[in-house]
């Protein structure tokens, strides 16, 4: 059995890992995840590259969660010929007919815009690529098969798939499989997915996993501690208490799916426990409305708390004031509104969408607050608010930056250093071949080296992109 690695080695976006094994004589090959690369020039490159191998050789893909970096390219693996089934879960499945589709969306509307400006002459550097259209998105997810958490299937003879929970977002999942090959035992491959953290808001915790001859392991935050889930809390009260009463509005940017649903969840859950009082709070986002709608539908796989959390306020909903606002003029009218509310809208790094509109009446006032939760990329808005700009460029005008600007982190979808080590505990013997993949270069080897200091573990290995490893 073979691994070869075509993303998320040695970066965090692009999960592809291609597995080759003989069964039965004969050359079988399958993915784990099929993600699109995010971030730049370079990141299209690798989008559009092509496959080593036909997409026809593909006997299934096996696709851990819904984020893009994890499921972006299927609908073009799809339209280059692969016809295979796609497994993944549920939940996992609902939410791709959210995001495939605004992600086609997405990238036609950024290719129309750059025609556009290239016709008037504007248009400096190369043109965006539509990797896939809504037609493509449709025929991807007619090839899904989903499956419970710990339903056992076979993918073909001599290979079964099993999902754990992986606690990360809705849906998510650690793929479990077994693999019998030619002249050989059972080998147990685990692929962690992304890990979520103990203990965090809305999803419960990673289910723990016992056993595994090869593993691969993310390490996104491999080299680094979040803040703890109480000093969290504790800097959202100070700042919700203190803008409330010098009657201003705060604005969050969040990320329409996963880190919208848990800002509500802990805002109510801070009202249910009398932190803050009563709330009056907006989300203004169709996407995020969606997938919060989604949330509740999935209602048994959240956590406890949370769960407690939502039974509360469908007994007390007069304790916080909640609105989902669907069309254009309805945000525009929040413009409106001069103190008292939260605004949670996206794009969750504030470069598009509707919270542009948000900040752009927002930001311009002293009493005001912005509240951050989420990572902010380089050269995006929200990292020059969080970097303190003192004016922004919004729909070409200058705006002044006179609300406070608070970055409060903890609020993170993935485990940190202790997380990630913490799971891998339990694991009662070493796999024997340990893979970390899912990390910037720093964050990967730092955590490779604390697996080979403090579990001992031998075969650790930071798998470069494009290379093959035998297992
Ligand atoms: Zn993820």
């Amino acid at each position: 059995m073979k691994i070869q690695f075509l993303g998320a080695a040695g970066e965090v976006t692009g999960s592809r890992h291609s597995v080759e094994l003989t069964l039965a004589g004969r050359q079988k090959r399958f993915m784990v995840d099929y993600g699109m690369f995010q971030g730049g020039r370079e990141a299209t490159n690798k989008n559009i590259e092509p496959l080593p191998f036909s997409p026809n050789d593909l006997d299934f893909i096996v696709l851990t969660h819904a984020h893009i970096d994890h499921s972006g390219l299927l609908p073009r693996l799809c339209a280059q010929g692969f016809s295979g089934p796609i497994y993944c879960t549920t939940a996992t499945f609902e939410l791709l007919k959210i995001l495939l589709p605004d992600s086609a969306y997405l990238q036609r509307a950024d290719v129309d815009r750059a025609d556009r400006k290239q016709k008037a002459g504007k248009w400096r550097g190369e043109m965006p690529i539509a990797l896939y259209s809504r037609e493509e998105v449709d025929l991807a997810l007619s090839q899904f098969t989903v499956l419970q958490y710990g339903q056992v299937v076979e993918a073909i003879p001599g290979i079964q798939l099993e999902f754990r929970n992986a606690g990360h977002i809705l849906g998510s999942a650690i793929a479990i499989i077994d693999i019998t090959e030619d002249n050989a035992q059972k080998k147990r491959c685990v692929f962690s997915g992304d890990i979520g953290m103990k203990g965090k808001v809305l999803m419960p915790d990673p289910d723990v996993i016992s056993n595994a001859d090869v593993l691969l392991v993310e390490s996104t935050y491999g080299d680094r501690q979040h803040r703890s889930l109480q000093d969290t809390e504790d800097e959202l009260v100070e700042v919700i208490s203190s803008t409330m009463t010098a009657h201003g509005n705060i604005v969050m940017p969040a990320f329409a799916v996963g880190r919208t649903q848990e800002i509500l969840f802990l805002l109510i859950d801070l009202v249910r426990r009398g932190r803050l009082p009563h709330l009056s709070i907006w989300v203004d986002s169709p996407m995020a409305t969606a997938a919060t709608h989604l949330t509740q539908h999935f209602f048994s796989q959240l956590d406890s708390q949370s769960q407690a959390t939502f039974e509360w306020f469908k007994a007390n909903p007069e304790s916080v004031d909640l609105r989902f606002i669907a069309d254009v003029e309805e945000s525009k009218a929040l413009n409106k509104i001069k103190g008292g509310a939260i605004i949670i809208s996206a794009s969750g790094m504030c470069d598009a969408g509707r919270i542009v509109h948000h900040l752009a009446s927002n930001l311009p006032r002293e009493q005001n607050a912005i509240i951050i939760t989420g990572f902010q990329a380089y050269g995006s808005l929200g990292r020059r608010l969080v970097d303190k700009a003192k004016k922004v460029r919004l729909f070409g005008e200058e705006v002044l930056v006179k609300a406070s600007i608070h970055t409060i982190g903890g609020l993170s979808a993935h485990a940190d250093r202790a997380g990630l080590l913490d799971w891998l505990k339990g694991f009662e013997l070493p796999p024997k071949s340990v893979f970390v993949v899912h990390g910037e270069p720093e964050s990967s080897s730092v955590f490779a080296e604390c697996i080979r200091d403090e579990l001992g573990w031998k075969n650790v290995i930071i798998p470069e992109r494009l290379h093959t490893y035998p297992c």
